[in-house]
């Protein structure tokens, strides 16, 4: 079964509309969708509703933005209830933080020599209640600052980099938690991207699980293939749920088109096993 339940649309990062990302999804072969909009569920009516028309079975999802061990760490919900009051409180106070951010990030930016970049990302952000680092790599590389989404990050805006601004998100307990209580299942997403130690990595996993945490992505665009490996043996030592997604944000970005993500290593049981 082709599945792919990570991935960005206009809403949050993504180039797409939620209804082109519906489209390119079904016409590259997905069966079981999600969209994860990062901080942001306004997306999933009109992704739902294009994938009922395509026949396609769609799980409405969230990526929701997590502060721990001053680490940025991204907990994908799925199978939410979107309407959840306590899950749009949360959401509605990331998203303002995010505004504050870019204003620092363009003065940051400034002082190294590109100007304007807060006004140069704006355009990007279809969406101006989220505005996201991405938006400004996609303007510096349109202005020749940079060549690619890793340049812009390994210069500029990469967590330690010279303009980026940490930021205190949301706490896993909360994260976790607004997805229990909107009725999901917490999954985190891409943990091979966290520069955690061995030490700090089992405190989060373990810490995840108490929290009612219950999948781990092995497979997403954001890993190497020998990072299925490593996670698919976190899966089994934790007892999580394995997802898989191709983190699609754009036909030009990222490792994995929507539908084509490798299948999951054997011997685990997939988040989607009870959906199908
Ligand atoms: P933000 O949520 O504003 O901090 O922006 C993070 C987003 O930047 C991620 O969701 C990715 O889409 C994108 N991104 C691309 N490359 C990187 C990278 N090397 N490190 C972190 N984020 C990246
Ligand atoms: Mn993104
Ligand atoms: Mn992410
Ligand atoms: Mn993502």
């Amino acid at each position: 079964m082709n599945v792919d339940l990570h991935c960005h649309s206009t809403i949050s990062d993504g180039v797409l509309t939620p209804s082109q990302v519906a489209e390119r999804a079904h016409a590259n072969g997905v069966q079981l969708w999600a969209l994860t909009d990062h901080d942001e569920v306004s997306g999933l009516a009109q992704a739902r509703a294009m994938a009922n028309d395509l026949g396609m079975k769609f799980i409405p999802g969230v990526e929701i933005s997590v502060t721990w061990a001053q680490n940025t760490v991204h907990i994908v919900g799925l199978g939410i209830d979107e309407n959840c009051p306590r899950l749009n409180e949360g959401l509605t106070g990331i998203r303002a933080g995010r505004t504050i951010r870019a204003r620092e990030m363009a003065d940051k930016l400034a002082q190294m020599g590109v100007p304007d970049a807060y006004e140069g990302a704006l355009p990007y952000a279809a969406n101006p209640a989220l505005i996201s680092r991405t938006h400004f790599a996609r303007y510096l590389i349109a202005r020749g600052y940079c060549d690619s989404m890793q340049k812009v990050f390994d210069t500029y805006l990469g967590d330690g980099m010279a303009a980026s601004v940490p930021v205190h998100w949301s706490t896993l307990e909360e994260a976790v938690g607004w997805i229990l209580e909107a009725g999901g299942q917490a999954v985190v997403a891409h943990p091979g991207r966290y520069n955690y130690t061995p030490v700090q990595f089992d405190a989060f996993f373990s810490q995840f699980k108490d929290l009612g945490g219950t999948g781990i992505e092995v497979v997403t665009g954001s890993h190497h293939p020998d990072e299925y490996v490593e996670y698919a043996r976190v899966a089994r030592q934790y007892g999580f749920l394995a997802s898989s997604g191709s983190d699609f944000h754009s036909p030009k970005e990222g490792k994995l088109d929507l539908g084509s993500v490798p299948a999951l290593p054997s011997g685990l049981t997939p988040i989607w096993h009870d959906w199908i």
